[in-house]
């Protein structure tokens, strides 16, 4: 069975178009016509999120008053693990099937899941070690996202191989353990791999990961926090990313999650890797962490709600413009030469590059899943302007994944379950 929407506007690969007919069938772009009259609406493709940690979304708003002393990643991080320590699996897909479905409704129809919550509350292995992983693909089909599972290796908790601390006991997996893991992923959702970061995981486990994960997409955190350079430093004489690059096989099908503290020097050289710069601008800002020097960096860049502390893709555009503008003291920062709006030069990029970081292929184009959002407006440029720094009105209309409609109006299909189990999880819990 085939589908047709014609739409007034359309976000194409080669920019905007008029009167573009998309036809769809078993969930894939099968056609692109333009001149065609009688649609309604802007199309633009769905948003790749490519950096979440779906359980966070439980704490989201908790964590906004000041402690004794100075409130940091790390005072943050200590009421994360409590969180992290007290959740079953039941929780865990309540808590991501809610966070799966605010997604859709932001405007992200795909999402990698870094995951890294596997075992029970002690740190045994569920019987099926997969048990948690198989409640992030059950949230992901209820909710009707795009998933890639990003099964998380952690074994330590400092450079140099250290042995993991107590509270990280439901993280850790040794290689072998982690094979067993991955192995189960592949037959839940698309599955990538995911060293945690080089605090958690040691060169020598980086280069076994990677051979076991072949060409899908490979993430790791990095360069996220000062205290991390640091340590990385007086380990090894080398910058994270640095290090990383020296070390490791960085290529195309890797994204290094925020990357934020880089000099000039380590920017050219992660663009020459063709890796992807996983930004999550509104968790950066929320956590204190720093601002990424977007000026030194000509790669591919993509957005994640990671922490989802707020879900809304236009506005973690927004807050990566604003945040350049900032830091910068310059105005339409992320624009470039060939394509001059912010707006649009901001989430054709963004596009692409989540497209890349989650293996996906990018933009309404032939063979690619007939996954797109509406927005409202009569100007297409005007609009995507509106949506990322005015949003007058809700800006967001209807939602489509692999040819279904999930959102309409706004509001997800079953957001009102999803909802409720959720509420009732914060008050068993927090
Ligand atoms: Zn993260």
């Amino acid at each position: 069975m085939s589908d047709r929407i014609i739409f007034r506007h359309a976000l194409l690969p080669q920019g905007w178009a008029a009167n573009v007919a998309i036809s769809f069938a078993a969930g894939r772009i099968t056609q692109i016509e333009t001149g065609i009259e009688g649609g309604a609406g802007i199309a633009l493709p769905g948003m790749p999120n490519l950096h979440s940690h779906s359980f966070q979304r439980a704490m989201a708003g908790r964590a906004e008053h000041r402690g004794a002393g100075t409130d940091s990643f790390w005072t943050w991080r200590e009421l994360m693990y409590k969180l992290a320590w007290s959740l079953d699996p039941e929780d865990v897909q309540a808590i991501a099937t809610l966070a799966f479905t605010e997604m859709l409704e932001a405007g992200f129809t795909a999402v990698a899941e870094f995951h890294y919550l596997h075992h029970a509350p002690d740190g045994t292995p569920y019987d099926d070690i997969a048990e948690m992983a198989t409640r992030i693909a059950a949230a992901a089909a209820a909710a009707g996202i795009e998933l890639l599972l990003l099964p998380v290796f952690y074994a330590h908790s400092g450079f140099g191989g250290r042995p993991p601390a107590e509270g990280q006991r439901r993280f850790i997996n040794s290689l072998d353990s982690y094979a067993r893991l991955h192995e189960r992923c592949q037959a839940l959702a698309a599955t990538g791999c995911a060293p945690h970061s080089l605090r958690a995981a040691t060169r020598e486990e980086i280069t076994a990961l990677n051979h076991l994960n072949g060409a899908a997409p490979f993430h790791i955190h990095i360069a996220e926090q000062t205290a991390e350079i640091e340590a990385c430093l007086a380990f090894s004489g080398a910058r994270p990313v640095e290090y990383l690059l020296a070390n490791a096989p960085v290529s195309a099908n890797w994204c290094l999650v925020h990357a934020t503290h880089i000099t000039a020097q380590e920017a050219a050289a992660m663009a020459k890797s063709q890796a992807v710069a996983g930004l999550c601008p509104i968790t950066e800002a929320n956590l204190g962490d720093g601002i990424f020097p977007a000026q030194h960096f000509t790669g591919a860049f993509g957005i994640g709600s990671d922490s989802n502390i707020l879900i809304d893709a236009a506005r973690e555009l927004q807050m990566l413009e604003y945040s350049q503008r900032l830091a910068q003291r310059q105005r339409n920062v992320m624009a470039t030469d060939t394509t001059r709006s912010t707006a649009t030069a901001l989430y054709q990029n963004a596009l692409a590059g989540g497209a890349q970081a989650i293996g996906l292929p990018a933009g309404l184009a032939i063979g690619a899943p007939a996954s797109f959002v509406t927005i409202a407006g009569e100007t297409p440029e005007d609009a995507l302007a509106d949506a990322l720094f005015t949003a007058r009105a809700p800006a967001l209309r209807d939602v489509w994944v692999r040819g279904k409609r999930l959102v309409e109006a706004g509001q997800h299909i079953h957001a009102r379950p999803a909802r409720a189990a959720f509420e009732a999880i914060l008050r068993k819990r927090l």
